[in-house]
């Protein structure tokens, strides 16, 4: 598998002549070593995403030849699912199959995308009789995309698709815990004979590559992913250059779980939603529940049996049901906040300590009941298989626990009752909400955050809008 930067369409020497060591979360084997872009080679990818903007690549690009190589990506994407899926679950820690999938997901993405190359309908504006207004859609320019390592390829697919509808540039770094799966689209590119500079893929640390990227005169948009702490450092690093960026970052998402709820679906939705599929590194995972006393103690006994069961192990088992975390940092982290809600009266019900396992960073699924909703645990993302379980009587005191934090990405009400579901979701700060089930998704639904939870969309034709801006044409008739 290629390790080295992917710029102006081809895979290129190291200038820099640094590496990156890439871990198996599994068993702390190195996996590989990707190279490291330093200032030469992000000149270069950014001097071949401006070059091939300016030249009207993208935008003159006939919609259907556009749409035809955007398929060829899907299709290539499926192809090579096994090879890209094997490396994904080496690099990542989630299941062999779980990667696969990811690699399905991001195909799906570009044939979505690639359906929508000649359907942007622009808008005619009437406003009298001798004037005639039109509106068009047209990209950012450069749009510089920072991926996060939790959901690679999806990511990678989810804001590169839509770009491309767009006509947008792009110069995208993948996350240095897990990139060197990310270099399979190089090669897929290539194939499909996408014009050169088009798309640049490069490597390197978040501190230093990212912040580069960021800092660089040639972006005119950023697209990230990642935590609010750094979505905050950019958003200060572009101030001044008034760079449009595009915001999707953490969550502590909430479900409201009503006396009426099926609670069976309830439990399946929370095993789902925070320890499976990996172990709650997931920007919408369930990390909280509220939930209505009457049917707590009920909830919590059906969830402590099957959370008990859960398999713990490596992503090369594919019956492995809760993955190791990313790093041994991640592990740490999630342990600390585990002594925390402990330090705070949290009531632990299962769980709360490493699993030791083959040096793996793995940690067991947990449940906190009885927590405090100022409390740390309460308010801050976990990231791992950790939820936090709140008690509430009346509906006015669920949805005010559920909007008591900074995020606001997903959310979930489960209930029977369609008009309490309404009144729920009306009044719940997110971006998503998803009633009786958690992950109702698909490609042609757009998702993103309210709060510290970022802004713009993706997914949908929504995104569509998130990535170009407007242009208006005016003109008086004589
Ligand atoms: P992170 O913010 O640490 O890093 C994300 C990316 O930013 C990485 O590629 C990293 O190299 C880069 N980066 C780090 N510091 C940088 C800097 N100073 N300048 C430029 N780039 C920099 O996040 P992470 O730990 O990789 O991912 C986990 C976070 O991502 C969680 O908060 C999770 O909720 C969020 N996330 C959000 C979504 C969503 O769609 N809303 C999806 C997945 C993950």
């Amino acid at each position: 598998m290629e390790v080295r930067n992917f710029i102006g369409g081809n895979f290129v020497d190291s200038i820099s002549k640094s590496n990156i060591p890439v871990i198996n979360p599994a068993n702390q084997n190195v996996v590989g070593q990707i190279d490291e872009a330093l200032d030469e080679e992000i000149d270069l990818a950014l001097l071949a995403a401006k070059n091939s903007f300016n030249q009207r690549i993208l935008q003159d690009m006939d919609a259907s030849l556009k749409s035809k190589k955007m398929r060829s990506i899907a299709s290539k994407l499926r192809e090579y699912k096994k090879r890209g899926g094997m490396i994904l679950s080496q690099e990542n820690g989630k299941t062999i199959e779980q990667c696969e999938g990811e690699f399905d997901g991001a195909a799906n993405v570009f044939d979505y995308y690639a359906g929508l190359t000649d359907k942007i309908e622009n808008k005619l504006i009437p406003s009298g009789n001798d004037t005639f207004n039109y509106i068009v859609l047209e990209p950012f320019g450069v749009s510089l995309q920072i991926v996060p390592w939790n959901y690679p390829i999806a990511l990678f697919a989810r804001s590169v698709a839509v770009s491309l509808v767009v006509g947008n540039t792009i110069v995208i770094k993948p996350p240095e815990l897990c990139p060197i799966s990310s270099n399979i689209f190089g090669e897929i590119f290539n194939e499909v004979e996408l014009p050169d500079g088009v798309i640049n893929i490069v490597h390197g640390y978040g501190e230093v590559t990212g912040k580069k990227l960021v800092d660089h005169n040639s972006i005119d948009q950023v697209v990230f992913t990642g935590s609010p702490e750094v979505a905050s450092e950019i958003l200060k690093r572009t101030a001044d250059r008034i760079i449009p960026c595009h915001l999707e970052l953490g969550g502590k998402s909430a479900a409201i779980i009503y006396p009426d709820a099926n609670i069976d679906n309830a439990v399946d939705s929370t095993i789902k939603g925070i320890f499976k599929p990996n172990a709650g590194q997931i920007c919408v995972a369930m990390s909280r529940v509220i939930i209505h006393q009457k049917i707590k103690d009920e909830y919590i006994t059906k969830l402590f049996e099957k959370t008990k069961k859960l398999k713990i192990g490596a992503g090369s088992d594919n019956t492995t049901e809760v993955t190791p975390l990313i790093s041994t940092e991640q592990l740490q982290r999630v342990s600390n906040y585990c002594q925390s809600g402990v330090q705070s009266g949290a009531e632990l019900i299962i769980g709360g300590e490493k699993h030791d396992q083959e040096n793996g960073n793995y940690y067991k699924p947990t449940i906190f009941d009885n927590v405090d909703p100022k409390s740390t645990i309460a308010q801050e993302e976990i990231f791992g298989p950790v939820t936090s379980i709140f008690n509430f009587e009346t509906e006015e005191e669920a949805v005010e626990i559920a909007n008591s934090t900074d995020y606001g990405l997903a959310s979930g009400v489960f209930t029977n009752n369609d008009e309490k579901a309404k009144w729920t979701a009306d009044r719940i700060e997110a971006g998503i909400v998803w009633h009786n089930d958690w992950f109702v998704d698909g490609v042609n639904l757009p998702g993103g955050g309210y709060k510290k939870s970022g802004y713009g969309r993706d997914g949908g034709i929504d995104s569509l809008y998130s990535y170009g801006q407007t242009k208006r044409v005016s003109k008086r008739i004589y």
